[in-house]
């Protein structure tokens, strides 16, 4: 067991308890480094998630639920102060649980901190309104709490993802039932063990790690629930929203994307070159804003495609601990799918690729990075996100070619244009099919600020920033007639 682990790892988290799953049965992490045990983990049955649920609406009932806004900023703002405490140990667990480079790693959980800063300060900042209305009334909504939230989270940035989902649903006075994925769950269990030290009643947060086809199951389909946020698969987004709908429950849908960076003639090379590379590169392309897309003008296609190919002829590949470019994949199983994109590519112009690096185990599930060229917009590998470090480049003449191409997927999370022309960049930024459009950058620093969310298949509701406190509240209108 990594000795920076101060929690139990093989518990359920319920009502501010740590207790064994209802089953007895347990899941072991690998460690995508070299598929070594890593942990042993709980398999959170519908029992465990019906536990939960009860423990959430309790809250609601109990302490949590006569909690005010201030109290409850201070105590996301005393979790941010403590995730800040221990940005070492989280540091590493996530190296070892996701394979993420550790600097990218830590990164991730001076994010979480973030948010938590972020939303303690925002918790009592969101108000109702007066609406003038007809003589003899007077009228105002109140913003209120869902309830009992479910959320389903991913294993690429478990971190970030608790951070903008339920940072923001505790602001609002929810009360969460999280349910981390089974490939990485480690931060998830961390973050319950920080909630609980920060003061964080009991019920409001639970924590069921377990197989999505069970305990994620089971908390989408819940009828205790009045609100569930999900980012992973397009597939599985569809079966949540499918399980939302017989309970009529609102629903968040983070489903990823095939984002465009779409780069003119007149753009700052120097300055683009490194988002480029690096918004796909990241986290070996298993991000949902991965930039997985560049469409490049002609005048400067051939100059800038042989930039980016020195910089994947840079990039290293190693352990998460080795802390260089790329870590492994998250599952041997992730390694698959990827390799199956890239045999699909084997017709492409292949214009570089990374190399692994001396001392890397044999038995990760690592991937070079990768990037093609001159690939048809209509291509496979143009069109489906991969979640690996693939990236192609697709050349265009004009703006109105430029748009339809960096339009035509399924997907719509983030693009981004680089151009020196003001005019255009307006242009483009209402052209394109994005909820996030960068003019001249790329993810702005990870933006917690900013609202992030999809177009078309990408899902839909808005999360980070103000707008995901609005989700994870309703609006009641109050009209009071007095005469
Ligand atoms: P997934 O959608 O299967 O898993 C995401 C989460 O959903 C996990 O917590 C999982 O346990 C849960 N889940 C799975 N089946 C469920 C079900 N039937 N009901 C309720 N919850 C369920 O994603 P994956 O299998 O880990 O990855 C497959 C592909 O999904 C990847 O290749 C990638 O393209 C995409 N993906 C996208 C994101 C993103 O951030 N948008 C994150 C992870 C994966």
């Amino acid at each position: 067991m990594l000795e920076n682990i101060w929690f139990p790892t093989d518990k359920v988290f319920i009502n501010g308890e740590w207790v064994a799953p209802h089953d007895g049965q347990t899941l072991d992490l690998l460690n995508p480094s070299d598929n070594t045990p890593l942990a042993k983990i709980a398999r959170g049955s519908a029992a465990d998630i019906d536990a939960a649920v009860s423990a959430a609406q309790g809250a609601l009932e109990g302490e949590w639920g006569r909690t005010t806004a201030l109290e409850r900023g201070r105590i996301l703002t005393r979790l941010g102060d403590l995730i800040k405490t221990r940005i070492d140990d989280l540091g590493v667990i996530e190296a070892h649980d996701v394979g993420k480079p550790l600097t990218q790693a830590r990164n991730d959980a001076i994010a979480m901190a973030r948010y938590m800063e972020f939303y303690g300060g925002a918790a009592d900042k969101v108000h109702g309104e007066t609406i003038p209305y007809m003589d003899g009334y007077t009228v105002y909504t109140l913003r209120e709490p869902h309830g009992v939230t479910g959320h389903i989270v991913p294993w690429n940035y478990p971190m970030q993802i608790i951070g903008r989902s339920v940072g923001a649903a505790l602001a609002m006075g929810n009360a969460c039932v999280l349910k981390p994925a089974e490939e990485a769950c480690l931060t998830a269990l961390a973050f319950a063990a920080l909630a609980e030290e920060a003061g964080l009643p009991k019920g409001a947060l639970n924590v069921v790690p377990g197989i999505g086809a069970e305990a994620g199951a089971a908390l989408s389909g819940h009828s205790g629930i009045q609100h569930i946020s999900f980012t992973g698969s397009v597939g599985v987004g569809e079966m949540i929203q499918g399980a939302a709908a017989t309970n009529v429950i609102p629903v968040t849908l983070e489903l990823g994307g095939k984002s465009p960076q779409v780069v003119f003639d007149d753009a700052d090379l120097d300055a683009a070159l490194p988002f480029l590379v690096g918004a796909c590169i990241q986290n070996a392309g298993q991000t949902c804003s991965a930039s997985s897309r560049v469409l490049i003008q002609r005048g400067v296609y051939e100059k800038l495609l042989a930039r980016m190919g020195d910089s994947y002829s840079g990039m290293m590949v190693g352990k998460a601990m080795d802390d260089v470019n790329v870590g492994p994949l998250i599952s041997a199983r992730q390694k698959e799918i990827v390799d199956g994109f890239l045999a699909q590519g084997a017709d492409l112009r292949l214009v570089a690729q990374g190399t692994i690096i001396d001392g890397t185990p044999d038995g990760g599930n690592y991937v070079v990075p990768t990037l093609f060229a001159d690939v048809p917009p209509d291509h496979v590998l143009a069109q489906k996100e991969i979640f690996g470090p693939v990236q192609v480049v697709i050349p265009f003449e004009d703006e109105a070619e430029a748009i339809a191409i960096a339009n035509g997927t399924d997907f719509g999370l983030v693009a981004s244009v680089w151009t020196r022309d003001g005019a255009r960049q307006m242009r483009m930024a209402k052209a394109l099919k994005a909820g996030q459009v960068f003019i001249n950058n790329y993810g702005a620093g990870g933006g917690v600020e900013l609202p992030f969310g999809g177009y078309g298949k990408s899902g839909h509701g808005r999360e980070k920033g103000f707008e995901a406190l609005y989700g994870f509240s309703v609006v009641k209108t109050v009209a009071a007639y007095h005469g």
